[in-house]
């Protein structure tokens, strides 16, 4: 008899008790003991991008928080709040805003989505679709180019309305901290390409996917 995708799960657990927590028992009574991670994670809800597996991550190393697009809200109380968590309790200095292709809420800002909430939801990031409408044009971008210069263009964006908030503002004010960096997971090989460094620099507009059109 086939078992149930949530008997999977289960027996999943079973095998990670087991196999990966027993062998490292002293490291996860540690955390059990205090959560320190090092870096906060703003990505994507998408089931194929999983922060810890695509970076070789022990649980106890991120603070995650994941939602359609990777999007930083200014209204979002929940991201708010773990931003306030994580860096002012937590002490977390770098902070990832982490893009991925394939995104399907990407493709839903660039075709237009009229479904009530997701609709709403997807507005916030309708600088980065203008900037990628104007890339496009400028470039004659085929539609799978453009998706990805959207992709990069809405982690800028997203990196941009995070260093707006008042909480991350204040704090650069002061100094450096937190770091902000942008990624882009890349769904097909599994690798990251860094966007935005930690010091601010920003890497080309265009996706390696994306060449510009030759003038
Ligand atoms: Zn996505």
């Amino acid at each position: 008899m086939a078992r149930s995708t949530i008997d999977q799960l289960l027996s999943g657990n079973a095998g990670f008790v087991k196999d990966e927590w027993q062998p490292n028992a002293e490291y996860y009574k540690s955390i059990a003991a205090k959560q320190t991670p090092k870096v906060l994670w703003i990505g994507c809800s998408d089931s194929r991008v999983s922060e810890h597996q695509m970076t070789g991550s022990k649980p106890g190393t991120m603070f995650v928080h994941r939602n359609v697009a990777n999007i930083v809200a200014f209204n979002d109380v929940n991201i708010s709040a773990i931003l306030e968590y994580g860096v002012v309790h937590l002490k977390i200095e770098d902070i990832i805003v982490c893009g991925h292709t394939r995104c399907g809420g990407i493709a839903a800002i660039e075709d237009g989505v009229h479904e009530n909430y997701i609709a709403d939801w997807l507005c916030i990031a309708t600088g980065a679709k203008e900037a990628a409408d104007r890339i496009a044009r400028e470039r004659g971008l085929s539609r799978e180019e453009k998706l990805a210069v959207l992709t990069e263009e809405n982690v800028k964006l997203q990196i941009k309305h995070l260093r707006n908030l008042a909480l991350i503002k204040n704090m650069h004010a002061k100094g450096k901290i937190p770091r902000i960096h942008g990624w882009l997971y890349r769904v097909e090989s599994g690798s990251i390409d860094v966007l935005v460094d930690g010091q601010g620099g920003v890497k080309p507009a265009v996706a390696k996917a994306a060449k510009p059109a030759k003038r």
